[in-house]
């Protein structure tokens, strides 16, 4: 829907594109990764980035692209 303005679901364009997701109150996505590492301690690593959403106005379906999306993949790492 970010690419091309139809819905993947019921392919409807009646889509609202550039809406901004707002979780809790926070207004960003938060996502975490915990690693175990030998001693069996296990340390949280943390990555937010604002997200931007893509709803299609006639089934509802909801797309989500987060804004800066590169730091996801470090702290994956
Ligand atoms: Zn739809």
């Amino acid at each position: 829907m970010k690419n091309q303005q139809k819905c993947p679901k019921c392919a409807s364009t009646d889509i609202v594109a550039g809406v901004e997701l707002n979780a809790g109150g926070a207004n960003a996505v938060h996502l975490e990764v915990c690693r175990k590492q030998l001693g069996g301690l296990v340390q949280p690593i943390e990555a937010r980035s604002k997200a931007t959403a893509y709803i299609c106005c006639q089934c509802g379906f909801v797309e989500v692209y987060a804004d800066t999306p590169s730091q996801f993949r470090s702290a994956n790492r």
